[in-house]
């Protein structure tokens, strides 16, 4: 028996990286999967991969008409939308007083908006199944600053301040909305980038993997008490500084 039998997932950003993660594992616990991104070539090769329990949709989450063509598919195919998961992130480097305007609208509008619409969308559709879970995916940058990242700080301090408001509001229609916090996770957002966990007490960067487990928590009634709630999944790094590893 699956920990998600009978449920069906929107995940947005579900192409690759931690979405992809996070739908694999649904799909292993039972789920039916939404899989909603812009990268549509990945997005199909995963469903191909993934088989008949996945349907990829095209979804740019700035886009309202595209999450109501994703709710609508996870309805038609599938008979209702059970969880939620805010999934798609861009990530841009700046200093604040170099970084550009244009920058700045973006990331917030993919990043913050974005999950903004994807709630909004999904609301009455999770109401109709008589309640469900939504899963922000916020990151470590939404608990502290981070230099040359302050539009991306921006935006996932929103998405952590969202999820409290949103909780409130869907509360009594039997919705839990709750967000998550990853450290550095090797996606291929980080691809390329070199990171020191030196001062991580894990000493490690973690695995998409590691992201999807927390997320089935999360979407599965055993955390039917559960909401409002921010889940940090950073390897300790937010706890606190240790000192590096002995050579
Ligand atoms: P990724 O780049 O591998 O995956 C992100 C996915 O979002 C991609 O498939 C991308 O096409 C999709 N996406 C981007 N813009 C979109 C849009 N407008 N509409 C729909 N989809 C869009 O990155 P990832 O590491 O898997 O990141 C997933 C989430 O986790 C992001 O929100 C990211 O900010 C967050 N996060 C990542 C890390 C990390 O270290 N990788 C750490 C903390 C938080």
């Amino acid at each position: 028996m699956g920990r998600l039998d009978g449920k069906v997932a929107l995940v947005s950003g579900g192409a690759r990286g931690i979405g992809a993660a996070i739908a694999e594992r649904f799909l292993a616990e039972g789920a039916k999967v939404v899989a909603g991104d812009v990268l549509d070539e990945d997005g199909r090769q995963l469903a191909g991969t993934l088989g008949a329990g996945l349907r990829y949709v095209h979804l740019d989450v700035t886009k309202p008409a595209d999450w109501d063509a994703a709710v609508a598919a996870a309805e038609t195919d599938f008979g209702s939308l059970s969880i939620l998961v805010n999934n798609a992130g861009i990530v841009t480097f700046g200093r604040i007083d170099e970084y550009p305007q244009e920058q700045w609208a973006r990331i917030i509008d993919v990043n913050l908006t974005g999950v903004f619409n994807g709630i909004k969308a999904a609301a009455p559709a999770l109401t109709r199944a008589g309640g469900g879970a939504i899963i922000n995916v916020s990151s470590i940058a939404g608990l502290r600053g981070y230099e040359q990242l302050s539009g991306y700080t921006a935006s996932k301090y929103g998405v952590r301040g969202l999820t409290k408001s949103a909780a409130l509001d869907l509360g009594s229609s039997g919705i839990r909305v709750n967000s998550v916090h990853p450290g550095v996770i090797e996606t291929p957002m980080t691809a390329g980038m070199t990171f020191d966990t030196g001062h991580v007490p894990l000493h490690r960067t973690g695995q998409p993997p590691e992201i999807a487990a927390l997320a089935v928590y999360l979407a599965a009634d055993e955390s039917s008490f559960v909401t409002g709630a921010e889940f940090v999944i950073d390897g300790g790094e937010t706890a606190g500084t240790v000192a590096p590893p002995a050579p």
